[in-house]
């Protein structure tokens, strides 16, 4: 956590994002199949799926997160979104359907961000 002295605005909204970074590990990263470094950024995990190999930073060697890791958090995010769905109908409230917002995270992480890679 690095420190802030530029106004106490900027050092809580600092503050507020390092935990939520934490919380979904967006920022994190990864460590490489590889060499067993973290050279693996969320975003090239993310891609990895379906559209190119995460390249590692350090020794510049492919990998790739299995497609079943996607399946998982989309069918998950899609049960979540159902029941969301069912709430605002049932509460006749269409602000309920803002919870599959965090939902979509929730499957994300739980499924691909914290998931193993495999060497290309
Ligand atoms: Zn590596």
């Amino acid at each position: 956590m690095p420190a802030i002295d530029s106004g106490q605005r900027v050092h809580h909204c600092q503050v507020l994002l390092y935990n939520l970074s934490i919380f979904f590990e967006l920022v994190a990263m990864y460590l490489c199949p590889h060499c067993k470094k973290p050279g693996i950024s969320s975003v090239q995990k993310l891609c990895s799926v379906s559209y190119t190999p995460a390249v590692c930073t350090f020794c510049r060697r492919q990998s790739y997160l299995h497609v079943n890791t996607a399946i998982r958090a989309l069918i998950t995010w899609a049960i979540l979104t159902w029941i969301f769905i069912g709430i605002a109908l049932y509460e006749q409230m269409a602000i309920y359907m803002i919870g599959t917002i965090p939902a979509l995270l929730l499957a994300v992480d739980k499924y691909m961000l914290r998931a193993q890679l495999h060497c290309l």
